[in-house]
């Protein structure tokens, strides 16, 4: 009697252990691709985000790293600077200081 209801429960455990390891581990692959999937969107739309921000294209841009922006001082080259309502458009070429080159450089112009 004892040998069988072992034999039953060993049965019962195998069972189981068949039926649910699958599924688990189907279940884990989902999650994984699932997260892989989120964090791809998520790195797309801070890079857009980011690609927002149009300080180089901005008159008062100065590119020293010491004072970025004449008027914005703390808010130039950051996500606050997306909506920045003091944008003004740089309509031709400046020249613009390159801190970690030590020498200056002219910005890509922006045609009005
Ligand atoms: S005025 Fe605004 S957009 Fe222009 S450089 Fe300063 S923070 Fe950026």
């Amino acid at each position: 009697m004892i040998f069988s209801t072992s034999i039953f429960y060993i049965n019962v455990a195998f069972v189981l252990k068949t039926a649910f390891c699958p599924i688990m581990l189907s279940t884990l692959l989902l999650g994984f691709i699932w997260a892989v999937i989120m964090a791809f969107r998520d790195g797309i739309a801070r890079l857009q985000k980011l690609h927002r921000i149009p300080c180089d294209r901005c008159v008062y841009f100065t590119g020293c790293q010491y004072l970025k922006c004449t008027v914005h001082p703390h808010k130039a080259l950051t996500e606050e600077a997306g909506d920045c309502l003091d944008f003004e458009p740089a309509s031709a070429r400046k020249l613009v200081y390159q801190g970690s080159r030590k020498r200056w450089s002219k910005t890509r112009s922006i045609q009005p």
